[in-house]
């Protein structure tokens, strides 16, 4: 079991891709962001201008001595190629984004999943120093987890551990957009509170608009007590498999404060009855913690030379394919 040192990254430029915007940063000696940008992300020009920005975004904060870049993105992204695999709300396929950065910044470049960049951080310098066995769930238009086990951030077979949004939840439940029905993220995810809540023919713009109604409205009331039981069988579910010690939960809705963590600690009670609910706590990180993550994730690649188009990480090898006789 080991822990990862406390380390805030220096000297690194970090880009988090999303499906809206484009942030970056440059890390300083102490590991400060001294310079930020943000540009909105081209989605709709095509894969090529969506790579030429995030290119863009790199080139402008590297300055001499910056000795890496730390990528982010959402979707299927292949960390060992620099490769997003897949990311359908950035129409990306097989994109060698780290590759296309490296060739316009001259240092290495590493790619890694937003919501594993972010589960980085708050192992690093969040809520998840000194835990060996840590969920991170990041709330927002869509819902997705990073899983720390026995001190070990958990990637999978192919890369994609830690869709919790599609865990499912209540049979024959609400259609999620993966084709499944019932997954947590049908019910919890900020897209699906608005989307419910609107069913119920009240309007609503953001989740936000719905957490400031919970006193007035029982339309908002119910569908939040929904998305937050919904939550808490989830990391029950987790929780079972995992053992986790800590859960914190991340990303936009949880400005909602108690209002979302003490129905969510209930819900999750429920759901173990013969064990102790692990604690259930709100990232101190904000909004920036998938860019921190980035840059860390920046660090593994600073023993390797400088130029190279493609960093590989410190993964494990995989076994080989084996083969029938
Ligand atoms: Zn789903």
């Amino acid at each position: 079991m080991t822990h990862p040192a406390t380390t805030r990254p220096a000297h690194v430029v970090a880009v988090d891709l999303g499906g809206t915007t484009i942030k970056a940063a440059r890390y300083d000696a102490q590991g400060v962001a001294e310079e930020t940008l943000r540009l909105p992300t081209p989605f709709s020009r095509g894969s090529d201008t969506v790579v030429a920005a995030v290119v863009q975004a790199a080139t402008a904060l590297v300055r001499p001595g910056v000795r890496a870049v730390g990528l982010c993105a959402p979707g299927l992204i292949d960390t060992d190629a620099g490769v997003v695999r897949f990311a359908a709300n950035l129409g990306l396929r097989d994109t060698p984004l780290a590759a296309a950065v490296a060739a316009a910044v001259r240092v290495p470049v590493t790619l890694e999943h937003d919501v594993r960049a972010a589960c980085m951080a708050e192992q690093q310098l969040g809520l998840g120093v000194g835990i060996s066995d840590l969920l991170v769930v990041v709330l927002g238009t869509g819902l997705a987890a990073g899983i720390v086990s026995d001190g070990r951030l958990i990637r999978g077979a192919t890369g994609i551990a830690g869709e919790f949004g599609h865990i499912p939840v209540h049979a024959d439940g609400e259609l999620c957009a993966c084709g499944q029905r019932g997954c947590v993220e049908a019910y919890t995810a900020a897209g699906a509170l608005v989307r419910r809540y609107r069913r119920t023919g009240n309007s609503a713009d953001s989740a936000a608009d719905i957490t400031a109604r919970l006193d007035t409205d029982p339309a908002a009331s119910r569908v939040w007590a929904e998305a937050t039981d919904t939550l808490g069988r989830a990391l029950a579910t987790s929780t079972v498999l995992l053992d986790h010690q800590r859960i914190v939960l991340a990303g936009g809705m949880t400005a909602a404060g108690r209002r979302l963590t003490d129905p969510v600690r209930r819900s999750l009670q429920r759901g173990l009855a013969w064990r102790t609910a692990p604690a259930v706590q709100i990232s101190p990180l904000g909004a920036d913690a998938g860019l921190l993550g980035a840059a860390l994730h920046a660090l593994t690649a600073t023993d390797a030379p400088a130029g190279q188009g493609r960093v590989r990480r410190d993964a494990p090898a995989r076994p080989p394919t084996p083969r029938t006789a």
